[in-house]
């Protein structure tokens, strides 16, 4: 319970700091975090740890601390980092957290992704994957394919080119037609429950869009298996099948943004293990939680595509690039997940989830519940009243974010069965005070 924040600290925040997608004119309420320790946060709405609430963090802080916080083994590594130095250029340079990592990720990765750059987010990977994909096309002679497909409800990130993949309506960014370079957009994938008849009308639609702009088209461009932030939608595994065909047969490179999906979410440590694509992003969980870091992991043929372009090297370089602190923390989290079961962790807070929300699937209001590997999702009929439900779900002992009509979980690994408990009977109240708010 350090780290008190004080009232006119809160008075400044809302005076003067920008917090995500909120307005500065009118910002919406925030409370202090006061501690926070396992799967669990103090929250206080005054700044004072005096009156700080413990709730069970059902966000793992948009969904990176997968081990909680203050995990023992995580905190060492960054001390010890600390210790031995804190950062230096990746010019010319190198250091053993880098290569430890690179190396963790050839090993964990799947076959043949063995080529890995380290970003400093989410939205530079993307940046970065989109522009391995066109150097690689123009060193492979066709620079005129510089354009790419995706499908509908995607989310890659909020700098401009993942914005300009990321779904242009209902999406978070769709204010910037005209601004953007404009992408090519097949339809949203089939829910996961799919049948057959209907995978195989989606994938005549997809080839349809594909071979309309294959001439223009350089890569294809998906969250595979799940969608995160355009709107909690898993799809079958089939969909991804039929993009690699695609992609194969057009001449295309498939690119996985992984950067929600990564680290066991969805119940498979990569969804790439299930269908390989060209280009790996990894992000959000790599590190635990602790640091921003994100790593692009390709093949040695794209890498060789690229070499063959004009400039001959991958032309991008961050100041902060292959930062230590957060390779030695990320290399630390890799091995807490893999020498933990957490295929079973998964399965029980998954199962747990699934068991917990079904009944309400009936409730008036409610338009769908789906789970899928370590995530619970609510979609209402209409907008969740974001302020309603993260009172009632603090009311009811957890943190939930809500976005537009979903309340969703991706709760810490390190939940205990109580704790995941606690969570869906928060996703209840929640549920249950948006829609009395909404009325
Ligand atoms: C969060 C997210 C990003 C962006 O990552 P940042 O670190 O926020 O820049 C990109 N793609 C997906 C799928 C994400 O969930």
């Amino acid at each position: 319970m350090s780290d008190a924040v004080p009232r006119d600290l809160l008075a400044f925040d809302r005076e003067h700091l920008w917090h995500p997608y909120t307005s500065m004119t009118a910002p919406a309420q925030v409370r202090a975090v006061v501690g926070a320790s396992g799967a669990r946060l103090w929250l206080s709405e005054s700044g004072s740890p005096a009156d700080a609430v413990n709730v069970v963090d059902g966000m793992s802080s948009w969904w990176s601390a997968i081990h909680g916080y203050r995990h023992p083994r995580l905190d060492q590594a960054v001390k010890d980092q600390v210790d031995r130095f804190s950062h230096v250029m990746f010019g010319g340079l190198t250091h053993s957290p880098a290569v430890t990592l690179g190396r963790a990720l050839v090993e964990l990765t799947p076959e043949g992704l063995d080529k890995v750059f380290l970003a400093d987010s989410g939205s530079v990977a993307v940046e970065v994957a989109l522009k391995m994909v066109l150097q690689h096309q123009r060193g492979v002679g066709r620079p005129e394919r510089r354009r790419f497909l995706t499908v509908r409800g995607g989310y890659h990130g909020d700098t401009f080119h993942p914005m300009s993949v990321t779904d242009p309506d209902g999406g978070m960014h769709g204010m910037w037609r005209g601004v953007l370079p404009e992408h090519v957009f097949a339809p949203r994938p089939p829910a996961y429950d799919a049948g057959p008849a209907e995978v195989e009308a989606w994938a005549t639609a997809f080839r349809a869009v594909a071979d309309e702009h294959a001439h223009e088209l350089a890569g294809i461009v998906v969250e595979p298996l799940l969608q995160g932030a355009g709107g909690m939608w898993p799809y079958p595994v089939a969909c991804l099948q039929v993009m690699r065909e695609v992609a194969d047969e057009l001449g295309m490179l498939l690119v996985f943004d992984e950067i929600a999906t990564g680290f066991g979410r969805t119940g498979h440590l990569f969804v790439s293990e299930l269908v390989r694509p060209d280009v790996l992003c990894l992000g959000k969980a790599l590190t635990g939680g602790y640091l921003t870091l994100a790593a692009v992991v390709t093949t040695e043929a794209v890498g060789r595509g690229i070499s063959a372009s004009e400039s001959g090297v991958l032309m991008h370089g961050p100041t902060f690039m292959g930062n230590p602190l957060a390779c030695a923390v990320a290399v630390e989290s890799l091995r807490v997940l893999t020498r933990t079961d957490w295929r079973a962790t998964v399965a029980r807070i998954g199962g747990r989830l699934a068991t917990g929300l079904a009944s309400l699937r009936d409730l008036p209001g409610v338009k769908d519940v789906r789970t899928i590997g370590a995530v619970g999702v609510v979609q209402l009929e209409q907008r969740v009243d974001v302020k309603a439900a993260t009172d009632a779900a603090i009311a009811a002992g957890a943190w939930l974010r809500p976005f537009n009509d979903l309340v969703y979980a991706m709760p810490p690994y390190v939940c205990t069965d109580t704790e995941v408990d606690t969570i869906v009977a928060a996703i209840h109240a929640a549920t249950r005070a948006s829609l009395e708010a909404t009325a």
